[in-house]
């Protein structure tokens, strides 16, 4: 956990705290001592990779260091469960070790499992579910101390919503997620003229495993990326530590990407310039790797994101929509829009709770004002039936929550059965939430 003198913050800098006391337990029987007891508001941080203030406490913040590594996996059900602090590079080669990967997974792996669980994180494929949909169990310890066991059949309610539960409903302190024989991945990246990609964007995304697509607004070209099964020779799968190390590098072209990104604010008219160069060095050559170590992508530039999810087939409207804005108002940013989609879920809270959806990220230096991009982006998502990713800046309030989350209702009721003091909420969460 990221704490200097006192204050916590997250990965982008955007959200700080300064918690009056920062707990360690070390077992479930002192993490739920530690709940129990808890005077004010107790948030629980993954790896504080949300650029939202889910995290955020003024209270308690508990540190689940304690709480990681491989419990069990269960051959017969392909299900394994795991701390709920073991960060996803940890857990790609614990996984493969058994013989077994993730159906799918986002840009990186820096997050902690209970992070990318209870935020809706996903990655892109038409017939792929975020994470919180792959979930198959959890242990979870309760405002009043009670540790309860959360499966489809036992406490089914707060299964259903817990999964996708911001750390709402409780602390998880170890996860039972569906799994899959180990597999490998080819990557092919390639440019598109956007009518083009367009015209085809149906068949690219049905015919990949997983298809998405980055789109530099000020560019002529937009940058596809696809991800297939096969059977081809893949090099020695790397060690936790060897992943962890790879996460954090940055090479040359990151550092003229930053660089860049340190001028274009006092120069917009490098913009055209500077959206053409990082769409030529953005494709990579195609590469065979093991599934978990093919999704994740250093990513060492800071930004900020919102990310919204729109009903599938009004994908493509909505991003020409923003990078029509975009170029119309000349909003400076130095970087990409990203377009993927995720299967539908019956997850409460999920961004994709019953539709399949395309979602559609913009992103702005962490040293850039977010509002004029943000503001205007989000008003198009707004008008498109939009759903915000929960890690991902977003205004969303509770009128607005109640009537593109069908669930929302339910959700925040049983919040309040089981949590009436509102130990779990902070000001973010209670204006939505409470
Ligand atoms: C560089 C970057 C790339 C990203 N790429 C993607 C992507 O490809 N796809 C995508 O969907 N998102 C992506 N995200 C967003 C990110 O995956 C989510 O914000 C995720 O929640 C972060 O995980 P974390 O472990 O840092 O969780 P945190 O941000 O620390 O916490 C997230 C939530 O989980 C809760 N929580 C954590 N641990 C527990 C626990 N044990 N019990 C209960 N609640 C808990 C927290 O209280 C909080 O509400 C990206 C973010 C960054 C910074």
């Amino acid at each position: 956990m990221k704490v200097v003198g006192g204050e916590w913050s997250n990965w982008s800098g955007g959200v700080h705290c300064k918690p009056k006391t920062i707990v360690v337990p070390k077992d479930e029987v002192e993490l739920a001592a530690a709940v129990r007891g808890a005077q004010g508001t107790v948030r629980v941080p993954g790896s504080g990779h949300s650029f939202t203030p889910v995290c955020a406490s003024d209270g308690m913040l508990i540190d689940l260091d304690a709480f990681r590594g491989l419990k069990s996996i269960d051959t017969q059900t392909a299900t394994a469960t795991l701390g709920a602090a073991t960060k996803l590079w940890q857990i790609g080669p614990i996984l493969h070790a058994a013989g077994f990967g993730f159906k799918n997974m986002g840009d990186i792996d820096r997050q902690a499992l209970a992070g990318v669980v209870n935020t809706g994180t996903h990655g892109t494929g038409p017939n792929l579910g975020n994470f919180s949909s792959e979930v198959a169990g959890f242990r979870l310890v309760m405002a009043n101390g009670d540790v309860v066991n959360c499966t489809p059949s036992e406490n089914t309610e707060l299964f259903e919503a817990g999964r996708c539960g911001l750390g709402m409903l409780g602390v998880m302190s170890e996860i039972n997620m569906k799994v899959r024989p180990a597999y490998k991945l080819k990557e092919q990246n390639y440019l598109k003229a956007p009518d083009e990609l367009f015209a085809e964007l149906d068949h690219l995304i049905n015919s990949n495993r997983h298809f998405e697509f980055f789109w530099f607004p000020y560019s002529d070209r937009c940058i596809c990326k696809a991800l297939n099964e096969t059977d081809d020779p893949a090099p020695a799968p790397r060690t936790a530590e060897e992943m962890y190390a790879r996460g954090e590098k940055s090479g040359g072209e990151t550092r003229l990407f930053e660089g860049i990104n340190e001028i274009l604010p006092y120069a917009p008219f490098l913009l055209k310039f500077a959206h053409g160069l990082f769409s030529q060095f953005m494709p990579g050559p195609a590469k065979v790797r093991w599934s978990h170590e093919i999704f994740p992508s250093p990513r060492t530039t800071r930004f900020n994101e919102m990310e919204y999810a729109v009903p599938a087939e009004k994908g493509p409207d909505c991003i020409r929509e923003i990078v029509e804005m975009i170029r119309k108002r000349r909003i400076n940013t130095g970087f990409p829009i990203e377009y993927r989609t995720v299967a539908g879920d019956d997850v409460w809270m999920s961004p994709f709770q019953g539709r399949a959806s395309a979602t559609i990220a913009v992103h702005q230096y962490f040293r850039v004002d977010t509002y004029k991009l943000f503001d205007a982006c989000e008003t198009i998502f707004k008008s498109y039936e939009g759903r915000p990713h929960w890690g991902k800046r977003h205004t969303l309030d509770a009128t607005r929550a109640e009537q593109v989350y069908p669930q929302f209702g339910r959700f925040r009721e049983l919040r309040r059965k089981v949590d009436t003091k509102g130990t779990f909420l902070n000001p973010h969460l209670r204006a939505i939430f409470a």
